[in-house]
């Protein structure tokens, strides 16, 4: 019977590591794959994750099921760290996931099930994962604008015209932070004209924040997520413990439906149990553990916190001087968007055929659409980019 079936197309991402891995140039700069990297190339085990896995081998005595929606203290960690006290914690429904696109997946289901005709409304560009599970749902894509190619900022002014045509029934899908693939991100009064279009129309905001942590600070990056969830009606916020905990394999994430009274939660609540027990039963439970113990202990917590602040700044710094060496060799501020965007992406808005350049000709190997992970450099080369960036005349 499986025959019938059709080859799907490769993922692009993951055929641009195995060139990368082919290539025999000496000199090769990995700026593809979307994981943090530290400068020697590693992405680490975080040290409050070992310690934390080795506290859970000493006194974990089951392996027992745990809930539908996992581990209720996972749920309480994980509301308090995205949306500290925004809401009140008894209009929020919690779920744990298989990581951020677990969350994602179940919250389309969720949309899918309420509301069978929604659409929903996706920036142009978004993280490829969500349009080809939209697809594979069946769902209605409506694209609206996001990217200036112009000034690689946000097209505000595009942004607000599109979500004005959404209406009641329709979700809009918002980055929390860290827009990925462009780095490009609104500013908080921005936020707050979003939320305006929001209250007007009457649309649901879905949030999906997989970088918190990543941008200008824990606190900082879940500020416009707090911001909607306090302001709005009812939304759904898909969190990734993949890259701010570094678990990426642990499979850790949560589905939050955030609504207006507790009667709703109860509905939410048990609508994310029945399609966790659809899908898989129940959620993966080591990451969502050692993410928990490090929330609820003040050392591991600190230590968790410092070892983030050392990513985010360490990533901050790579921008600054990728910026400041691109001033320096183009004796122009055009490429001063790159200091300007945040998490671990920027888009360079340049063609294919350029960024095929760069991986022929400087063995620089990012995705087609010129997104570059910024973590996949180190200050040695950063100067490398920057020249090639140069002599390939974008
Ligand atoms: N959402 C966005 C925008 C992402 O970039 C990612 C990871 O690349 C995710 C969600 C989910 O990541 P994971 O499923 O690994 O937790």
């Amino acid at each position: 019977m499986f025959e019938t079936l059709q080859a799907q197309p490769a993922d692009k991402i993951l055929a641009l590591v195995q060139m990368y891995r082919e290539d025999p140039r000496e000199m090769k700069i990995d700026l593809g794959v979307g994981v943090y990297k530290d400068a020697t190339g590693l992405t680490p085990v975080m040290r409050a994750v070992k310690t934390a896995e080795r506290q859970l081998w000493e006194t974990q005595d089951s392996k027992v099921y745990t809930g539908l929606a996992g581990d209720p203290a996972f749920g309480d960690a994980l509301v308090d760290l995205v949306l500290g006290d925004a809401v009140s914690r008894d209009t929020v429904a919690a779920a744990a996931t298989p990581g951020g696109t677990g969350a994602v997946r179940q919250a389309f289901e969720m949309i899918q099930m309420a509301r069978p005709d929604a659409r929903v409304f996706v920036s142009d560009p978004t993280w490829p994962n969500h349009l080809s599970i939209l697809n594979y749902l069946g769902m209605e894509i409506v694209p609206y604008r996001y990217f200036d190619a112009e000034t690689r900022g946000v097209d505000f002014n595009g942004l607000i015209e599109d979500l004005k045509t959404a209406r009641a029934g329709d979700v809009v899908l918002f980055h929390g932070c860290c827009h990925n693939p462009t780095g490009a991100n609104l500013n908080p009064t921005e936020w707050d004209a979003v939320i305006d279009v929001l209250l007007q129309t009457g649309a649901t905001p879905m949030i999906d924040i997989a970088y918190q942590g990543f941008g200008d600070g824990l606190d900082e990056d879940a500020a416009a997520t707090r911001k909607l969830a306090a302001a709005v009606p009812e939304c759904l916020i898909a969190a990734s413990c993949s890259k701010n905990f570094g678990i990426y394999r642990e499979r850790t994430g949560i589905l939050m439906a955030v609504s207006a009274d507790t009667l709703a939660t109860g509905l939410n609540q048990s609508t994310l149990a029945f399609l966790n027990r659809q899908n898989f039963s129940f959620p993966p439970d080591h990451g969502a553990r050692v993410v928990t113990m490090i929330l609820k202990d003040d050392a591991l917590r600190a230590d968790w916190q410092a070892e983030l602040e050392e990513v985010r700044t360490g990533m901050l710094g790579l921008r600054t001087q990728l910026a400041g060496e691109l001033q320096r060799l183009s004796g122009s501020d055009r490429f001063g968007f790159l200091a300007q965007h945040r998490g671990m992406f920027s888009r360079l808005g340049t063609t294919p055929e350029l960024v095929e350049k760069l991986r022929k000709d400087h063995a620089i190997y990012m995705v087609g659409d010129s997104r570059m992970n910024i973590a996949g450099l180190n200050p040695q080369t950063v100067p490398v980019l920057a020249q090639a960036i140069i002599d390939a005349g974008i």
